[in-house]
């Protein structure tokens, strides 16, 4: 089964449930000063579920492109290393508002994994809510008795309010979850351990792959918990590691939905993808990932810049960018020709990159053009720091000399554009750190500096005062807004 239909039998199967099929919502947030990004299925339904929008349909599912780059999810440091979890992700949902609960959720969890798409069942894991006495929270006992009409009693965790209870925020709409998750372990693997070790697996081939919440109760403002009047579920599945596990492979970017784009890097590169943990390898998953978030992000209306989501963004395609360069021997723009590829893909789900391939793939080149004028001077400083360190350190052996100082950090970012994480990237790669507090003690001298300074910077562009030396730095928001010029003062 391809991803297109294993998501399009996603879609059909909760359809013959009753359910209506919504659109994603898009990627990037606007109204809400809480969230930059979309980060999980249910945040277009956050005022439903709070009672301050009306209910239009008791049941709906979708997929939703997701990107957890910042904030409570920020999941980007371990995108390419491991294998499963990616800055752009899609999540299938299901949802009931005020309607089915706990017994048709689990029931039609387990019929969908194991009767749709053939999942083995004695691979399938779950998880429920143990309680918390401390809290006043109850065992989830409700839940548990449903899932053992299908799995064995050694199958069904107890899992803590970390892993296992939901809440919105300090007040509002919470309850327990029940996760589910996949072994992909080998047989033989499998055959060496038994009991509560075979299952309490923490190995990278035991992922989860499906989060079922059960809004129950309402927390108050004193702490309590009231039971809701109505209560819902809120379901996230994550696509690409359900494609994974049907597909039978041990990676995410084994899948039809990453190979098209790995197989062009390997190409173009000349680099063979082993799906080792080769610098290349990392690099390509990374590159196909982070081409994934940032194409999307541009396409939901946010292009790159240096200023809050914008600066996410820039960020995200800087950090590929020097993956390329230094892995991949990309040292012209290269990334931006994947997004054809991209918007084939998902021509006919998320249609929104389709109408504006030609738009996303000339801000890519753009940011590649302007980031590769500095990046190898950059490199090259830094490497020559790391050297004369490592020097200092050999003579030494004194460990504040494997720490990259505060001062050249900043110098790093102002003159040669390094955002602050890709230069502690780089450094973790030598075994370096990097003073973050001296950093962030350069960078506001900066802003001191710069409120000093005649020009008035607001949002997105610098005005500048008459008799001002400008250079001409690039367009932002070109051909949307193509008077935004901008300028930097020198
Ligand atoms: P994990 O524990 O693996 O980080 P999570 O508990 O943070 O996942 P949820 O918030 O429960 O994830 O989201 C629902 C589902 O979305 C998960 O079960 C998983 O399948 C998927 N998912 C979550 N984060 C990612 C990610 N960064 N990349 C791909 N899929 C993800
Ligand atoms: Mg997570
Ligand atoms: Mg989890
Ligand atoms: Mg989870």
């Amino acid at each position: 089964m391809n991803a297109q239909e294993i998501r399009q039998q996603f879609l059909d199967f909760f359809k013959s449930k009753g359910h209506q099929i919504v659109s994603s919502a898009p990627i990037v947030v606007k109204n809400d000063p809480t969230l930059m990004f979309t980060n999980a299925g249910m945040n277009q339904f956050k005022d439903l579920f709070l009672g301050e929008a009306p209910i239009k349909y008791p049941r709906v599912a979708d997929t939703q492109r997701c990107l957890r780059v910042s904030g409570k999810h920020n999941d980007l440091e371990e995108v390419g290393i491991d294998t499963y979890h990616h800055t752009m992700f899609e999540m299938l949902g299901n949802w009931s508002f005020g309607d089915y609960f706990k017994k048709e959720a689990i029931a039609w969890s387990w019929e969908l994994l194991t009767d749709v798409y053939k999942l083995p069942k004695d691979r399938l894991y779950v998880t429920i809510f143990e309680g918390d006495d401390k809290e006043g929270l109850p065992k989830d006992q409700e839940a548990y008795d449903f899932w053992r009409q299908f799995v064995d009693e050694d199958k069904i965790l107890l899992g803590n309010k970390k892993d296992n209870f939901w809440e919105m925020g300090e007040t509002g709409p919470c309850g327990p979850c029940s996760e589910i998750h996949f072994d992909s372990r080998t047989n033989e693997d499998r055959a060496k351990i038994s009991g509560a070790t075979l299952v309490n697996a923490d190995d990278p081939l035991v992922i989860e792959i499906w989060n079922n919440v059960f809004m129950q109760f309402n927390r108050q403002k004193d702490g309590s918990l009231k039971t809701l009047p109505a209560q819902h579920v809120d379901t996230g599945m994550g696509f690409e590691r359900l494609v994974r596990v049907i597909q039978n492979k041990t990676s995410n970017y084994d899948t039809d939905v990453f190979q098209p784009l790995i197989q062009f890097i390997a190409d173009k590169s000349g680099i063979g993808y082993l799906g080792l943990d080769a610098k290349s390898d990392v690099a390509m998953r990374v590159t196909s990932d982070h081409l994934r978030a940032v194409s999307f992000a541009i396409a939901d209306g946010q292009l790159p810049s240096n200023n809050k989501a914008g600066y996410v963004i820039r960020r995200i395609l800087r950090r590929a960018i020097r993956y390329n360069y230094s892995f991949l021997n990309f040292k012209e723009p290269f990334i931006y020709k994947l997004v054809p590829i991209l918007a084939n893909q998902f021509k006919d789900v998320f249609s929104e990159l389709y109408a504006q391939k030609d738009f996303v793939e000339k801000v890519i080149l753009e940011e590649e053009v302007s980031f590769l004028r500095t990046l190898s001077s950059g490199i090259n400083r830094f490497e020559k720091y790391i050297a004369e360190h490592q020097a200092k350190y050999q003579e030494t052996k004194e460990e504040k000399h494997l720490q990259i100082i505060g001062e050249f950090a900043f110098e790093l970012s102002d003159t040669f554009g390094f955002p602050i994480d890709l230069t502690e990237l780089m450094a973790r790669e030598q075994g370096f750190s990097v003073d973050m507090e001296g950093f962030e003690i350069e960078l506001q001298k900066q802003k001191n500096r710069s409120r000093a300074a005649t020009a008035i910077d607001t949002e997105d562009w610098i005005i500048v005062n008459e008799g001002d030396e400008v250079e001409f730095v690039g367009y932002d928001d070109w051909e949307i807004h193509s008077k935004i010029l901008k300028y930097r003062k020198v």
